[in-house]
């Protein structure tokens, strides 16, 4: 296993498209930052510079949320739900056609196999823009029978409305920048909201890009806000914002508490989709043909940047060894390389301090008493790779298994015939609990077992299946709230009761 070999260029209209000026989209316009502040954005797998980005502070945040304002009141709110969804159809529809491109963008940005980027555009730029494009001629209250006050039955009415909450300020992370924003995108316009996206600093050119596609869609002007900048700057100023009505943030568990204290100020809601560390049971009976494999991509998917990572395996002590041989064979067989190489199977980290961070986890995993089945190193050169790394015989006292690393690390810890319960009190004995994942051929100890699991979702011999209908929120310190399906549109409305007497 070597360094990144080669690089592979982007097409022309890609090169075209980067050339561009890089501005901040407030209200239809692309402006500079009123500071004239730039962020550089750096390509992870060459640490070449692609880029800049306008990167706003705290005038263009309320500049942006003003606009959002507006837009919320305006031609926006006077269209028909079937209006609104013929806008987010034609949105999907060019999100597709403009699949290379975005793919190339996001590519560069981040760093991720082209492949991934592909699926996740078709997944969340397609698939998941039309599912909530559905929902948007289905939204609607109810009436109620009551009797308020004096009236008598049949001489009041009551009925509620859901109404759009009205500005949404979002703020999303850098591991899979185009899905993310997607994800705030398609509920806020769904539901009649307007929004304020800011993407992460290291990853703001595809949520640029989408701006554009949406303003190609027929989309109004200032609905769709797109303001790149740093979290200390744009983010805190976004979430402390009067103007707006509800904070959607993904990112890491500490931030996300920050951000509540930054919404205190006038009560906003708040979602927060936050980290991770998901267990992968698995029992002696379970199909080691979709076991290795299923555990391998569910540790290394984005280079296991990724909140649903299944980053702690608890694996039956009679099939331990052969579990471990056959992840340990398989992760190390990944070849890494930069995104467009089409044999890439694994990309770099995001940037040099992730992976020094997650180099520092590593070494101290090897200085535990865990064994180091595969990887364990950096690897020279330009880009931030690091190799796919399995400790086995782990336990929940050490610092690799407990906290959430956001790297290419997996931890496999063994069980023996215990009860379900004590396999499921160490599989929860995290602060987390996103996903997670039983494997077996037993419809009872796979039920019972999916129960016993403290996380907001749990798949049966598959791991962390995503769906735009399934919904998708953490428990404990993973989250507030969940996003996907028919519950992912409820943080973007609220109810108005209305109650007459005849
Ligand atoms: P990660 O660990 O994935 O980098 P972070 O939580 O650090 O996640 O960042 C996710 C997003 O939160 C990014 O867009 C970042 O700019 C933003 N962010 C960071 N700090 C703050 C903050 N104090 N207030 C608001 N947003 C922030």
């Amino acid at each position: 296993m070597s360094a990144a070999p080669e690089t592979f260029n982007p097409s022309p209209e890609t090169q075209a498209w980067l050339a561009g000026e890089h501005n901040l989209l407030i209200d239809g316009q692309r402006v500079a930052a009123a500071s004239g502040e730039r962020i550089e954005v750096f390509d992870p797998a060459t640490e070449a510079l692609i880029t800049t980005v306008a990167g706003a502070g705290p005038e263009d945040i309320d500049r942006a949320v003003a606009a959002a304002r507006k837009a919320f009141k305006g031609e926006w709110a006077k269209l028909t739900s079937y209006e609104r969804a013929r806008l987010m159809f034609k949105f999907a529809d060019l999100i597709e056609e403009n699949m290379s491109l975005l793919a190339e963008v996001e590519v560069l940005e981040n760093g991720m196999p082209r492949m991934i980027s592909e699926y996740t555009i078709a997944k969340f730029g397609g698939e998941f823009v039309r599912y909530f494009a559905g929902w948007v001629t289905k939204i609607h209250g109810m009436t109620i029978p009551v009797s308020p006050s004096e009236a008598r039955n049949g001489e009041s009415l009551t009925y509620t409305k859901r109404e759009p909450i009205g500005v949404v300020g979002a703020i999303i992370p850098w591991n899979a920048p185009l899905a993310m924003a997607i994800l705030k995108l398609a509920p806020t316009l769904a539901t009649g909201c307007t929004i304020v996206l800011k993407p992460a600093e290291l990853t703001p050119l595809t949520a640029l890009l989408l701006g554009e596609l949406a303003q190609q869609a027929g989309i109004p002007d200032g609905v769709v806000n797109v303001v790149p900048g740093y979290g200390q700057a744009a983010g805190a100023a976004l979430s402390e914002h009067d103007g707006v009505d509800k904070i959607s943030f993904t990112g890491s568990t500490a931030v996300g508490k920050s951000i509540i204290k930054a919404s205190a100020g006038n009560l906003k809601k708040v979602t927060l989709e936050l980290g991770g560390k998901s267990p992968f049971v698995v029992f002696p009976d379970a199909d080691m043909e979709r076991v290795i494999p299923g555990a391998v991509r569910g540790a290394f998917f984005l280079q296991g940047q990724n909140c649903m990572a299944s980053t702690r395996l608890f694996v039956h002590e009679d099939v331990f060894e052969p579990v471990v041989e056959g992840i340990a064979a398989m992760a190390g067989g990944m070849t890494p390389g930069p995104g467009l190489n089409p044999g890439s199977m694994l990309g770099p980290l995001i940037s040099g301090d992730q992976r020094d961070r997650v180099m520092g986890y590593i070494e101290d995993g090897k200085a535990s008493a865990a064994e180091l089945r595969c990887g364990g190193e950096a690897l020279p050169g330009k880009g931030f790779f690091v190799k796919p790394t399995v400790f086995g015989r782990t336990n929940m006292d050490m610092k690799i298994a407990r906290e959430e690393i956001f790297g290419p690390v997996m931890c496999v810890q063994a069980f023996g015939d215990s009860e379900l319960e004590d396999v499921a009190a160490e599989a929860n004995a995290t602060i987390y609990g996103l996903s997670g994942s039983v494997w077996t051929k037993d419809i009872s100890v796979a039920h019972k077992m999916a129960g016993l699991i403290d996380s907001g979702q749990v798949s049966i011999n598959c791991h962390a299946a995503v769906d735009p209908a399934i919904p998708f929120g953490g428990n404990k310190q993973s989250g507030w709230g969940r996003e996907f399906g028919m519950e992912g549109l409820e943080p973007y409305l609220k109810t108005k009761a209305t109650t007459v007497l005849f």
